[in-house]
């Protein structure tokens, strides 16, 4: 890695993340074991390791290394984890949860983000995503769902936790019919303009909220999600 980029990252590292309150030790390991330089545009690669999102084209944004710690840490993960994650993106994002789980599903609704993400994955040699090229907002597609159950290994049919990179109104009901009982959902929940931060746990008869940080995101658009 070029000398520029190592200094950046960990200052990364120590300011903007051990610096504020990411103590998550696999968070910070995997955070200093991806380049973001891999994952933003050309133009923006100076920028890399600054603590703020970033343009990736179709008016979308990487999401601000800080957050990406944050939700990352907030989902408790662990290597048993399948992880259904909506708003692919660059695929930063996606990158980090496939070093901490067994098996990520990311879906996005432009296909030529998602395409680029799948370059990069494949690049580093990250094999443990699915991704989609789909609306997100109502989950991952059932057919797709099944194609993956004959390829997996005890496949649950419902996936530990979800991560939504993108504004939603509320938490999209078929988002949360695939979340598994014990499961947590992390999404920014709120007005286009600006959201709340909410861990969502799903408890037997009912979803129990927690209140994280006030964020602003991109619109998640579809179906359960913000209108075009
Ligand atoms: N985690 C990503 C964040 C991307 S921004 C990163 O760090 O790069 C949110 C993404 O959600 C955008 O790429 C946007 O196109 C996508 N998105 C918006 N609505 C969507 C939907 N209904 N289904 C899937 N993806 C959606």
């Amino acid at each position: 890695m070029e000398d520029r980029f190592v200094k950046a990252q960990e200052r990364m590292i120590s300011r903007d993340l051990r610096g504020r309150d990411i103590t998550d030790p696999d968070v910070l390991r995997v955070m200093g074991q991806i380049r973001r330089e891999e994952f933003v545009l050309q133009a923006y690669e100076s920028q890399a390791y600054a603590d703020g999102p970033l343009p990736i084209g179709m008016g979308q944004t990487i999401s601000q290394p800080y957050i990406v710690a944050l939700m990352t840490q907030e989902l408790h993960l662990n290597p048993d984890c399948t992880v259904l994650e909506i708003g692919t993106g660059s695929g930063y994002q996606t990158a980090v949860l496939s070093k901490l789980v067994k098996k990520v599903f990311t879906i996005e609704r432009f296909g030529q983000l998602s395409e680029s993400a799948q370059a990069t994955l494949g690049r580093l040699g990250i094999d443990n995503v699915e991704f989609c090229i789909d609306d997100g907002s109502c989950g991952w597609p059932r057919q797709k769902l099944d194609d993956a159950l004959e390829r997996m290994v005890k496949w649950k049919p419902c996936f530990d936790r979800i991560i939504i990179t993108a504004a939603v109104p509320k938490i999209p009901e078929p988002v949360v019919k695939q979340l598994a009982q014990g499961g947590l959902i992390i999404a920014p929940i709120g007005t286009p303009g600006v959201q709340k931060l909410i861990v969502a746990e799903k408890k037997t008869e009912r979803i129990t909220k927690r209140f994280v940080c006030d964020v602003r995101f991109v619109k998640l658009l579809g179906e359960y999600g913000f209108e075009e």
